[in-house]
């Protein structure tokens, strides 16, 4: 994994910054009726604002600012004026913006309206994945320690890792190595060192864990059609554990809150 100097740190926390700020406003947007180009519209507002590029548009020819996936999508949904969002629907946003060449990339799920009791648990255990992700990626650890904590509390709560994607290196690209699997895998022997940059990103699916892509080649969604929940975020190992790369710096080995990672922050 490269190691990134204090500079490039912090272009990478004005990045996830800016990314996760973004995703706050879209998260307070949110409501029955809307549109998902439209938050995909917002989403690229809010970055002209900040002068920074998106990172996903043109990525391998994604045609959007925004991945926006509904209920069964797990990831890489694209925003459509046809897709109205109703109550009762969870929406995963996934976002990324570059500044002066350094990524951000996070992602949340939030409910459209009151969530049902199910969405509600689900997002829950998917965050306290992510969380329990965040509190494992220590120096000195090796990458499946990562998959290891997220798959324990998702397997505790009866769901199931999507086993196909998951987290990456991330720095002067989107996706860079390593691969952080949300499962157990002991090939992931890559060891965390202080510097490095990982996104941690749980995809968590109420039903089983095995996904396929939609005809319009990029929405992954769950087989059986069950819900799926998504929470990201772009993380520095330093000496004493992770620095969520969107919150100020030298909060290095603090956990995440749910009110930062679900957007209620004001
Ligand atoms: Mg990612």
């Amino acid at each position: 994994m490269t190691v990134r100097s204090d500079s490039e740190l912090d272009k990478l926390h004005q990045a996830n910054a800016i990314t996760v700020e973004t995703l706050e406003r879209l998260s307070r947007e949110v409501e029955p009726g809307m549109t998902t180009a439209r938050l995909d519209r917002m989403a690229a507002a809010n970055l002209k604002r900040h002068g920074v590029r998106p990172a996903f548009k043109g990525y391998r020819g994604f045609p959007a600012t925004l991945c926006v996936s509904v209920n069964e999508e797990v990831v890489h949904g694209i925003p459509s004026r046809w897709r109205r969002l109703r109550r009762g629907d969870i929406v995963s946003l996934d976002f990324g913006c570059i500044v002066d060449g350094y990524y951000g990339d996070n992602a949340i799920t939030v409910p459209v309206g009151e969530p049902t009791p199910e969405a509600a648990r689900l997002l829950d255990a998917t965050e306290e994945a992510l969380r329990a992700g965040i509190a494992a990626a220590r120096p000195g650890n090796p990458v499946s320690a990562i998959g290891m904590a997220v798959s324990d509390v998702v397997e505790r709560r009866g769901y199931s890792v999507v086993r196909e994607y998951g987290g990456h290196g991330i720095g002067t690209s989107l996706h860079a190595d390593p691969f952080v699997p949300n499962f157990r895998d002991p090939r992931q022997t890559t060891k965390l060192v202080p510097g490095g940059v990982i996104a941690i990103e749980p995809m968590v699916n109420r039903g089983g864990s095995a996904v396929r892509i939609k005809r319009d080649r990029w929405t992954v969604i769950t087989r059986d059609g069950s819900l799926s929940a998504h929470f990201e975020r772009s993380v520095a190992i330093t000496d004493d554990g992770a620095w969520i790369l969107a919150e100020p710096r030298g909060r290095g080995g603090e956990t995440l809150d749910d009110a930062s990672v679900r957007g209620r922050k004001t």
